[in-house]
């Protein structure tokens, strides 16, 4: 039995396994071995911790995984070619990989996980985006994960570590930053993958704060910050006229002058306006 380094090089699983990269699925494979093991380290000691990885493909991040020392890794794949491929990782690594095929979008982790879980992807970026928002709005907070470590493309992970008077600063920053610690940990050019995709990535590391630095209710600061970035070049006190009440009134009680726009906003403000709102019951 072949142990984690005993293993073929990447490529020569591709060509063994027929996994020729389908775009349909977002296949940008990491064969450089060093490479995944630098994501892996990412989260820190795994040692006693659970991964989940989502979109594990041909296994490189997996194996960086496991080589780096986790403790157990939960891989949920959607393309059956790479199933035999993470087969041949498990049996190297005895009662330490599991593999579920299948959508993540559709799949419930816990159900196979207990915490602590650390999440790593290299994802297709439309299918990260839609669990980051997911797992940043769970139902309860501290979430069920200690840490996310997520692929995206360049202009994603900007905009989710974006300060209020960039460009990039919207709604996605501050879902992110509201309740975690949010950080660019890599970044990748295009040829860092097989095939190269069409722009740069970057690796994005978020680390749930216990509680909201600025506290709020979840749902009405989503609200506010919808509201104020669907219009982001106006004037606040137009902006958010749909928030019903007092417009003026709320924004005074936030501290925040009526003529300020959206991405000038801190997100303490954006939390004092949402308690504003509630206090008002608007
Ligand atoms: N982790 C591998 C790596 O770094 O080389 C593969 C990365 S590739 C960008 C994305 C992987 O996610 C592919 O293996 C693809 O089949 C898988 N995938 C795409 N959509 C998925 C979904 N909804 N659920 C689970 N896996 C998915």
């Amino acid at each position: 039995m072949a142990t984690i380094d005993g293993l073929p090089p990447l490529r020569e699983v591709i060509r063994e396994h027929g996994l020729a990269a389908r775009k349909s699925l977002g296949q940008n494979f990491l064969l450089d071995l060093n490479l995944t093991a630098r994501i892996a380290r990412i989260p820190g000691d795994l040692s006693n911790a659970s991964v989940l990885e989502i979109g594990p493909g041909p296994g490189g991040l997996t194996r960086g995984l496991l080589a780096e020392g986790a403790r157990r890794v939960l891989a949920i794949e959607k393309d059956a070619r790479c199933l035999p491929a993470l087969a041949e990782i498990a049996a190297a690594c005895p009662g330490r990989l599991e593999v579920v095929e299948g959508d993540a979008l559709e799949i419930d982790p816990l159900a196979l996980l207990s915490p602590p879980i650390h999440v790593v992807a290299n994802l297709p970026y439309n299918v990260g985006t839609e669990l980051l928002v997911r797992w940043l709005s769970p139902p309860e907070w501290p979430p069920f994960w200690s840490s996310l470590t997520l692929m995206f493309q360049k202009e994603v992970a900007e905009r989710i570590v974006a300060q209020p008077g960039s460009k990039a600063y919207g709604r996605l920053a501050v879902l992110a930053q509201w309740r975690c610690e949010a950080r660019i940990a890599l970044r990748l050019p295009p040829e860092a993958f097989t095939p190269p995709p069409k722009v740069s990535s970057a690796v994005v590391h978020l680390v749930p704060r216990p509680e909201p630095a600025w506290p709020a209710d979840p749902a009405v600061l989503e609200r506010v910050v919808a509201m104020a970035f669907n219009q982001r070049r106006k004037m606040l006190r137009a902006s958010l006229k749909g928030l019903g009440g007092n417009t003026e009134k709320l924004l005074d009680a936030a501290g925040i002058p009526p003529t300020e726009r959206a991405e000038q906003v801190s997100i303490e403000g954006f939390a004092a306006l949402a308690r504003a709102v509630s206090g008002a019951g608007a």
